[in-house]
C-alpha cells in the first residue's frame, strides 16, 4: 500500500483522512515520523504555505507526502482574512478574539456578507507537486449561532442552508466543507495514480 506523511499532527486531519483513504493509502502523521519541527508558514498564499510544509518534509525526510492550508476569505475585505485566518486578530490570539475582530471590521457593511472557506492541499509524490482545492462560499452573518466545530463555524452559513456550520454539526459539515471537497479531490488523484 502507498504510504504517504500527511504534514499535520490535528487528530481530527488524520482521523477524516485516514477514513477516506483507508486501504488505499497509509497516512502517516509527523508524529510518527518523529518530527517536531514548528514549519514557519511565511507565505502570503494559502498555496505557498501549504507547498512549503510538504517541501519540508520531503526535502527533509525524502518521504512522500502532503499538507494543507485553509482560510476564510471575505469579499468586502478584499479576502481578508485569507492566510492569516488562525491570526486575525495577533499571534497567539483565541478563534473568539477573532471572531471580534472579523464582526467589527464587518459593522455596518450591507448584508449578505459574502465569503468563503478554501482549502489547498499540495502534495508531493513521484510525479512532483500537486495542488488540490476545495471551496465552500457562504455569508458571515451578524451573530453567533451554534455550538460545534471550531475558528469561524459560528458565523459562517455556507450557501443553500439556513444554519452556521456550527448549527449544521460535524456530519453534515464534513460533507459539504472546503476541506472534504479538497480531501475528496487529492482521494480522487490517489486512487487513480
Ligand atoms: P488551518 O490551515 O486548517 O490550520 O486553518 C487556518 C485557520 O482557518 C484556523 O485556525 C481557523 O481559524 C480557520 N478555519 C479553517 N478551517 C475552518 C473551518 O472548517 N471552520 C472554521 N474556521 C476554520
Amino acid at each position: 500500500m502507498k504510504k504517504l506523511v500527511f504534514a499535520t499532527n490535528n487528530a481530527h486531519k488524520l482521523d477524516e483522512i485516514r477514513g477516506i483513504l483507508a486501504g488505499q493509502v497509509e497516512v502517516i502523521s509527523l508524529n510518527d515520523i518523529g518530527c517536531n519541527d514548528d514549519i514557519a508558514e511565511t507565505a502570503d498564499t494559502l498555496e505557498g504555505n501549504a507547498l512549503i510544509k510538504a517541501r519540508y518534509i520531503y526535502d527533509k525526510y525524502g518521504l512522500y507526502c502532503f499538507a494543507d492550508d485553509t482560510g476564510l476569505e471575505v469579499e468586502v475585505l478584499g479576502g481578508a482574512p485569507g492566510v492569516y485566518s488562525a491570526r486575525y486578530a495577533g499571534e497567539h490570539c483565541s478563534p473568539e478574539d477573532n471572531i471580534i475582530k472579523l464582526l467589527g471590521e464587518l459593522e455596518g457593511t450591507p448584508t449578505p456578507r459574502l465569503a468563503a472557506f478554501r482549502t489547498v492541499i499540495a502534495l508531493i509524490d513521484d510525479n512532483g507537486e500537486h495542488l488540490f482545492e476545495g471551496c465552500v462560499r457562504g455569508e458571515i452573518i451578524e451573530q453567533r449561532e451554534g455550538t460545534t466545530g471550531f475558528g469561524y463555524d459560528p458565523v459562517f452559513r455556507p450557501e443553500g442552508y439556513d444554519q452556521t456550520f456550527a448549527s449544521l454539526g460535524e456530519t453534515i459539515k464534513n460533507k459539504i466543507s472546503h476541506r472534504a471537497k479538497a480531501v475528496t479531490s487529492l482521494a480522487e488523484y490517489l486512487c487513480a495514480n
